[in-house]
């Protein structure tokens, strides 16, 4: 997703929903912010934190999404739910 957005008063910059969706971004994740040769700038996720809720802890990898051992519970109470 390209967009443009407008630097605040502050120097803060909002990151549109969508682009936070896709990177996987939560309130109160931290990212790395790097300044590139060529003008551009990057923002990566500091550290890798669970695709559904944000949390850094107790992390799993199921086919490439990182996702939390407390979502991944909740998600097979649901599963389990729908099976009756
Ligand atoms: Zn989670």
């Amino acid at each position: 997703m390209k967009t443009s957005k407008r630097i605040c008063k502050n120097g803060s910059l909002t990151l549109p929903k969508q682009v936070r969706a896709e990177a996987g971004l939560f309130p109160g994740n931290a990212v790395d912010v790097e300044t590139q040769s060529d003008g551009s700038i990057t923002i990566k996720p500091a550290a890798p934190c669970c695709h559904f809720c944000g949390s850094p802890e107790h992390l799993i990898n199921v086919e490439n999404i990182v996702i939390c051992k407390d979502c991944a519970t909740k998600i097979l109470a649901k599963v389990d739910v729908t099976n009756d």
